[in-house]
């Protein structure tokens, strides 16, 4: 997602060229069907399984999707109109129905209170699990996601799907250097075991925000808890891999005893799967070994080399992350009651960016976060407070 990455990079006054964004044009197959449980009408989609294939252009997918096309277009155009007069609502702290209102949009607030699942209800059922693959990857049921989920189909056809030429660690890469071109002081693999150490009038922390509150500051207990009981997503199993690739889909979605996703950019392959986090080291071992050993995925590749592989225990060590967990469960409980504010309503100095806070997960939202914690930080700062 582009447009929130573009924003936060103009507020720093970066030129978002220097990623050298790529659009993935011939982006994600999901198939075959039938493949979450649903059942298909007779007929439809049976013998070898059906396989659904979505291009960025919507009309290369419309044709290919054929008798549901023309139901996916008109979906996709509706979800558009939504998303684009909620957009701004993506770039103010803390939204909510006040500020739906002054912007001419309260009539979209019940559609803010539905599920996912209510929100593709009327699609053809074979191109419901295409349409809502973004959650299933998620580890989420349909009827847990929140309505906002159905804009991604949108987001690709009317934005775009974009990958930096040399990886999402260029992302990064760049807002390092440019904190360091303006003086900050970056040091890596020093965690900070407790805020209150640090001696600092303020702090921004982008570790994850219910962790920060659990376990670096001193917290009234009754509102730990509160935040302890919230769900938290597991980031999976995960395989890096080396491979040559005869070409097609940039993302490749299949249902093989769990659901699994392969990655593919020129000689690089990633396979991921969403796995529980309640689960032993030894069980989440034994699924990846079984993940890599199922054929499908080899499937146009040759020359094959596991570089590395991540159990979701082995994201946790690895990527300090709490409770083994890459951010809040995207759910529309979540959604409605609010993401962990910008600024600590408990904790004074402390204010939150990343996944916990809004927008939310997704790297471009996370920058999104960064900017309005800090803008936050800078009018409480000139108010004087800290
Ligand atoms: C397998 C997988 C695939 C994904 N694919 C995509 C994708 O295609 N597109 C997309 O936009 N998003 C994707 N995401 C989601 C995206 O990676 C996250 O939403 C985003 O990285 C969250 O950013 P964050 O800044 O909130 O947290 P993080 O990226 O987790 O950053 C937090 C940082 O804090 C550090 N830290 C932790 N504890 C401490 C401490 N005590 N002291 C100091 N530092 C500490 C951590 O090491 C880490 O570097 C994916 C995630 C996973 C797991």
């Amino acid at each position: 997602m582009s447009a929130g990455l573009e924003w936060a990079f103009e507020k720093l006054g970066l030129d978002i060229g220097v990623l050298r964004l790529q659009r993935m044009e011939d982006f994600y197959e999901v198939g075959p069907h039938p493949a979450f449980g649903h059942p298909l009408p007779p007929g439809e989609g049976r013998g070898e399984g059906r396989r659904i294939h979505v291009y960025l252009d919507l009309d290369r997918t419309v044709e290919a999707m054929g008798a549901a096309g023309a139901a996916y277009k008109q979906f996709v155009m509706e979800m558009n109109a939504i998303r684009t007069r909620l957009e701004p609502l993506l770039r103010i702290s803390h939204p909510n129905l006040l500020e739906l209102a002054r912007r001419g949009s309260l009539s979209l607030a019940p559609f803010l209170f539905r599920t996912l699942g209510s929100v593709v209800s009327k699609l053809p059922r074979e191109i419901v699990d295409a349409v809502t693959i973004w959650s299933h990857i998620a580890g989420q049921p349909i009827d847990q996601a929140p309505s906002a989920m159905a804009f991604v189909p949108a987001l690709i056809h009317c934005v775009g799907a974009f990958v930096p030429a040399d990886g999402m660690r260029a992302i990064p890469q760049a807002l390092a250097e440019n904190a360091r071109r303006a003086g900050v002081e970056i040091h890596c693999g020093k965690p900070i075991h407790k805020i209150a150490d640090l001696e600092c009038d303020a702090v921004i922390s982008n570790y994850n925000g219910i962790g920060t509150y659990d376990e670096l500051v001193d917290t009234p207990d009754r509102i730990r808890k509160k935040l302890r009981a919230m769900p938290l997503q597991s980031p999976g199993l995960c395989a890096y891999l080396k491979a040559k690739s005869s070409g097609g889909p940039y993302l490749r979605f299949r249902v093989n005893r769990g659901l699994q996703l392969r990655v593919t950019t020129k000689d690089t392959v990633r396979m991921i799967m969403p796995f529980d986090r309640n689960t032993s080291e030894q069980e989440q071992s034994a699924e990846l070994q079984r993940m890599l050993g199922d054929p499908w995925w080899r499937d146009g590749l040759s020359d094959v080399k596991l570089l590395h592989s991540r159990t979701v225990r082995g994201w946790g060590r690895e990527m300090h992350l709490y409770r083994d967990s890459m951010n809040l469960a995207m759910t529309r409980q979540m959604m409605l009651r609010g993401r962990l504010p910008h600024r600590s309503p408990w904790i004074k100095g402390l204010y939150l960016a990343g996944a916990s806070t809004h927008p939310g997960q997704w790297v471009s939202f996370c920058a999104i976060s960064g900017i309005l914690a800090a803008e936050m930080l800078h009018a409480d700062h000139a108010a004087g407070s800290i």
